[in-house]
């Protein structure tokens, strides 16, 4: 008899492992190997860098390796960004090793899950949702130019005297990912346009989307689930030891929470040896605040409002975005969204039909920079949408009449739009999490001050950066809390937990202790090996 070759099948975590983000799980299946994305760990990053201090991009990987922002696995990365001693450098560090991949499943679009794909072999194919494809593009195209946010198509580098420098544009076309569609089967001439365009004067060679239903011989499944982006899905990989599945990131509570249930239940369905599950918010106990709450609370705030209103909240957040569109419409003011918001909301359009088709909203108006030249997506998005621009003097005018939508660094329009006394500015996004946040709060707080703006739903200092009391409510969160995820995991009940995206994982082992569900607290760069 033939003795029974037995593959082995495993996990390990180069990622999100004690820290929210940065997600890079990689799965071996005997020759099949794959990445649940690969992200950009914001706060490992801040650790070394910050605003004025980046990784040199004339140094191609080197300085993401040098303080382990990416991990030492040599055969996966772009070639053009590799110096020719790299590896001898890196050879002997503990994680090293030659590694080749199929694919990366991508679960959302966040940089924290998405952004190191940039750094990824270009002919590496993303598994994905048709709209995380499409707001991937969007995001980079509207994006300065930015090494380590080459998710959708990567520029390719040359040998200049010693450093990686950017091929000239007329020399080079940015060179487009494979992206895999794991949702849809169809979708319109005009968003194929879109993919396989760029507004920049660098061509693209551009690789059409296609649909996928497994990666080599192991099927895969994709779940939507509900979170502060759209496009989100939760993941599942057939390996030769049962079904492999990650949630990415997901919360019950937004619009979209149904979704989320279905995921469960049909994640349930598979008896999944493993369950990789994020942990953002397991902290976090009270009841959430639901994306109807925030409609009615803004309402309510925004009602009463004299002069202008500022809504801030979370880029990409469409459908926060979407839900002061509500407002504006039942209060009779235009909702103003900044070009970028603008591109991105078009590009969606193609895909869902609940997104607004920018051209014919009677609510939607596009803010339009005073600038000497416009970047060419911009200019594309001005004139696309001419009689929906509106400038800063109008908005100045009739300041009444406007919601904007607005982030803290838009804050330095206000000088050309004078805000009146007792304009409102609704903050409608997440608490800060660092100290360069924290200060970013400090220089919002002086512009109010400033322009005698009332603000609401702000984190304060003497508060310990919380939100008052009386002004909570104006955000929901993309996450799911503690006991809500301990729910979801009991009823998918796997054979092992793998909690990730955490600062607390030790949570998961002393709540779920007695259910039968084996946690395993993972370590970075260790292989777990499947039952
Ligand atoms: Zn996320």
């Amino acid at each position: 008899m033939e003795p029974e070759i037995v593959t082995v099948v495993s996990l390990t975590c180069y990622g999100g492992v004690n820290e929210i983000g940065g997600n890079k799980v990689l799965l071996e299946d005997g020759e099949v190997r794959l990445f649940f994305d690969f992200g950009l760990p914001f706060a490992h990053r801040s650790r070394y860098y910050e605003e004025y201090l980046n990784p040199r991009a004339s140094w191609g990987l080197l300085d993401l390796l040098e303080v382990g922002l990416l991990p030492p696995l040599n055969g996966i990365y772009r070639q053009d960004l590799t110096l020719p001693d790299l590896w001898d450098r890196f050879s002997s560090s503990p994680h090293y090793r030659e590694l080749h991949i199929d694919g990366v499943l991508l679960s959302h679009a966040h940089l924290d899950h998405s952004g190191y794909i940039s750094f990824l072999d270009r002919d590496i194919p993303v598994y994905t949702t048709a709209m995380t494809s499409v707001m991937a593009k969007a995001i980079q195209d509207s994006a300065k130019g930015d090494f380590e946010k080459e998710v959708c198509y990567a520029i390719p580098k040359e040998d200049k005297k010693g450093a990686r420098a950017a091929i000239r544009y007329n020399k080079a076309a940015a060179q487009q990912r494979p992206f895999r569609v794991l949702d849809c089967g169809a979708w319109s001439g005009e968003l194929g346009h879109f993919w396989e365009d760029t507004p920049g004067r660098r061509s693209l060679e551009a690789c059409p989307l296609e649909t996928a239903v497994s990666i080599g011989p192991l099927p895969l499944r994709c779940f939507p689930v509900d979170h502060s982006i759209p496009g989100a899905t939760a993941l599942a990989v057939a390996t030769g030891r049962g079904w492999v599945v990650y949630t990415g990131d997901l919360r019950l509570h937004g619009g979209r929470g149904q979704q989320t249930e279905a995921f469960i239940h049909q994640a349930a369905q598979l008896r999944p040896v493993i369950l990789i599950c994020e942990g953002t918010s397991v902290d976090d106990e009270t009841c959430p605040v639901t994306e109807d709450g925030v409609y009615s609370n803004a309402l309510k705030a925004i009602r009463e409002a004299k002069g202008l209103v500022i809504a801030d909240f979370g880029p990409r957040n469409v459908e926060r975005l979407l839900t002061f569109r509500r407002i504006a419409q039942e209060i009779g003011r235009y909702l103003v969204v900044t070009a970028k918001d603008a591109y991105l909301l078009r590009a969606m359009h193609y895909l869902d039909p609940e997104v607004p088709d920018m051209g014919g909203d009677p609510v939607i108006r596009v803010y339009q920079e005073l600038k000497a030249d416009h970047d060419h997506w911009e200019q594309d998005i001005l004139a696309r949408f001419r009689d929906k621009l509106v400038k800063a003097e109008e908005v100045g005018r009739c300041q009444d009449d406007h919601i904007l939508c607005f982030s803290f660094f838009d804050i330095n329009e206000l000088p050309s739009i004078r805000p009146q006394e007792g304009s409102l500015y609704l903050y409608s996004s997440s608490e800060p999490h660092n100290e360069e946040q924290r200060l970013d709060f400090y220089r919002l707080h002086q512009w109010l001050e400033h322009f005698r703006m009332r603000g609401i739903g702000l984190p304060r200092e003497e508060l310990g950066w919380k939100v008052p009391q009386a002004e909570q409510g104006l955000h929901a969160s993309g996450h799911a809390t503690g006991p809500e995820l301990l729910k979801l995991i009991k009823e998918i009940n796997p054979e092992i937990l793998i909690p990730i995206h955490t600062e607390n994982p030790g949570y998961f082992a002393t709540n779920l202790e007695g259910t039968g569900i084996r946690v395993h607290l993972p370590r970075y760069g260790e292989q777990i090996t499947l039952p």
